[in-house]
C-alpha cells in the first residue's frame, strides 16, 4: 500500500520552518511497511493545494495532509480537500462544542472565526485534538484514505499515533507489523550500508531501513506477519546476520539511548565517572545527566575551557601544554586522568578539541577532537577528524566519548 505526504503551509515554502512533520511520518509509514514514493510542500493557495491532492489522490491510496487546519482564512486544507473529493463542508455543532470546551479550559477567548474548525466535509471521520483547537479529519473512500492532521508536532504526532496509525494498520490487513531498531555507533553510515548491502538487495519481508542522525545511525528491521511470533521468527535472523558484520557498534536496540546504555554499564560495575570537558563545555555532563537516576554513578563534570582551569583543577602539568598544545593526546589523557584523580571516581573521560568556526590551524584544523578515556579495565586515547558545524562537532564528540568509555568496559575498545 503507497501512502504519500502533503504538507501545507508557506512558511515551509520559504524555509522559515523545517518539515519535520513529513519526517516523523515518513518513519511511521515505512515502520508499518507502507511504500512512501513522493513528499510534496504546497504553500497557503487553495488552487494549488487541490491540484496536488487530486494528484496524489490519483497515484496513491494514502493522502497523509498536515497544517492548514486554523482558523483563518489561510488555513485551506479542509476546503481544498472537500473541494477536490466533491464532498460539501458542513457545520457540526458537537465538533464547535468540543472546541469551545477546549478553549474554555484554557482561558482563551472564543473568535467567530474558529467556527470554520467545526466544518467537516461530507461523510469524513473527526479525529479528536486534545492538544489543540484543530481537530484532525479521515475520509474514506474505497481502498482511498484521506487524512487531514494539524500543523503543530505537539498535536499531529499523538494524534497519528492514537488514531491514524490504527486505521491504516485495519486497511493493511495483516496481523501484526513489528518493528526493530538496532543504534548503532562508531560506523559511517556509507561503511555500514556497504556491510549490508546484500541483506538490503534481498530485503522484501522484513523490510531494512536506515537512517542516521548526528553521528548515529538506526537499523530499523520490520515484519510483517500473522502473529507477534512469526514476525519475531522473521526479524531475529536479520538481526543476528547485521550483529554478526558489525558486533559491538551496535550499542542498543529500540528506545535505548548511548548516555542510558552507559549509565547501565556503569551501575553494573559500581563505578563512578568524572569529566573533563574542553571545546563540549559541559554537554557531555548534560547528556549523561539527562537519564532519571544517573546521580548513581555520576560524580564530577570539570569544564576546564582555559590552560589555567586545565592546570589547577586537573592538575594538568603547564609544561605538557606548552610542549603538545591543549588539543592533544598527552592533554586529554592528563584531563581524564586528572578528573579522575580529582573527584576519586573510577572512570575519568576528557574531550578537547576545536569546535570551529575559528581557531583551526593546518595542523590541528577545525574538528580535531581528542578523547580519552581512563578505567579500571584501561585507557585509550582516540584522534577524531570531525567535519560539519561548532553544534555537530561538539554533539559528535560527546556522543564519541560515550561509546569509547562503553566499548572500553565492555573489553570491546576501538572502532569501526
Ligand atoms: P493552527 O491551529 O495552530 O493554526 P494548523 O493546522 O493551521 O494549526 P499551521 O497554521 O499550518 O497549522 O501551522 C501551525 C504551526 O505548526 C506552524 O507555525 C509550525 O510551527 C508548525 N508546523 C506546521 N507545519 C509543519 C511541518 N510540516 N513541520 C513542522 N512543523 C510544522
Amino acid at each position: 500500500m503507497n501512502a504519500e505526504i502533503i504538507a501545507v503551509g508557506t512558511e515551509l515554502l520559504l524555509g522559515q520552518i523545517v518539515n519535520t512533520n513529513a519526517q516523523f511520518l515518513a518513519q511511521e509509514l515505512a515502520s508499518l511497511g507502507m511504500g512512501v514514493y513522493y513528499h510534496t510542500v504546497v504553500g497557503d493557495n487553495l488552487q494549488r493545494l487541490v491540484q496536488a491532492f487530486q494528484q496524489a489522490w490519483e497515484r496513491s491510496q494514502v493522502v497523509i495532509l498536515t497544517g492548514g487546519l486554523g482558523p483563518t482564512t489561510d488555513d485551506i486544507t479542509r476546503d481544498g480537500v472537500a473541494l477536490a473529493l466533491h464532498r460539501p463542508l458542513g457545520f457540526h455543532e458537537d465538533v464547535w462544542q468540543e472546541i469551545v470546551g477546549q478553549m474554555w479550559r484554557t482561558n482563551r477567548p472564543i473568535p467567530e472565526n474558529n467556527r470554520r474548525q467545526a466544518m467537516v466535509p461530507q461523510g469524513a471521520t473527526v479525529l479528536p485534538n486534545p492538544r489543540g483547537t484543530a481537530p484532525g479529519l479521515a475520509i474514506a473512500e474505497g481502498d482511498h484514505l484521506a487524512v487531514l492532521l494539524p500543523g503543530p508536532p505537539r498535536e499531529m504526532q499523538p494524534m497519528f499515533v492514537d488514531y491514524v496509525r490504527p486505521l491504516l494498520l485495519e486497511r493493511i490487513g495483516h496481523g501484526v507489523i513489528l518493528s526493530r531498531s538496532l543504534r548503532v555507533i562508531g560506523i559511517g553510515e556509507s561503511a555500514l550500508e556497504e556491510q549490508i548491502a546484500d541483506l538490503i538487495a534481498a530485503q522484501s519481508n522484513p523490510t531494512i531501513a536506515m537512517y542516521a542522525s548526528l553521528g548515529e545511525l538506526q537499523i530499523r528491521i520490520t515484519a510483517k506477519a500473522e502473529d507477534e511470533a512469526v514476525a519475531q521468527g522473521l526479524i531475529a535472523p536479520i538481526e543476528a546476520a547485521i550483529r554478526q558484520r558489525i558486533g559491538s557498534a551496535i550499542y542498543g536496540v529500540d528506545a535505548d539511548t548511548l548516555p542510558g546504555v552507559l549509565g547501565q554499564l556503569l551501575k553494573e560495575r559500581g563505578y563512578q565517572i568524572a569529566l573533563a570537558e574542553s571545546c563540549t563545555g559541559g554537554l557531555l555532563g548534560s547528556m549523561i545527566t539527562d537519564v532519571p537516576g544517573s546521580s548513581e554513578y555520576f560524580g564530577a563534570g570539570y569544564i576546564t575551557y582555559s590552560n589555567h582551569a586545565k592546570h589547577s583543577m586537573l592538575g594538568v602539568p603547564l609544561e605538557l601544554i606548552a610542549k603538545h598544545g591543549a588539543v592533544s593526546a598527552a592533554c586529554a589523557e592528563a584531563m581524564a586522568a586528572g578528573a579522575r584523580r580529582a573527584s576519586g571516581a573510577d572512570v575519568g573521560i576528557a574531550i578537547t578539541g576545536i569546535a570551529g568556526p575559528d581557531g583551526g590551524t593546518a595542523e590541528k584544523p577545525v574538528g580535531t577532537v581528542y578523547i580519552a578515556v581512563v578505567a579500571p579495565e584501561g585507557a585509550l586515547v582516540e584522534k577524531l577528524a570531525l567535519r560539519g558545524e561548532r553544534a555537530a562537532i561538539r554533539a559528535r564528540s560527546a556522543k564519541t566519548a560515550m561509546n569509547l568509555a562503553r566499548l572500553l568496559l565492555l573489553g570491546e575498545k576501538g572502532s569501526f
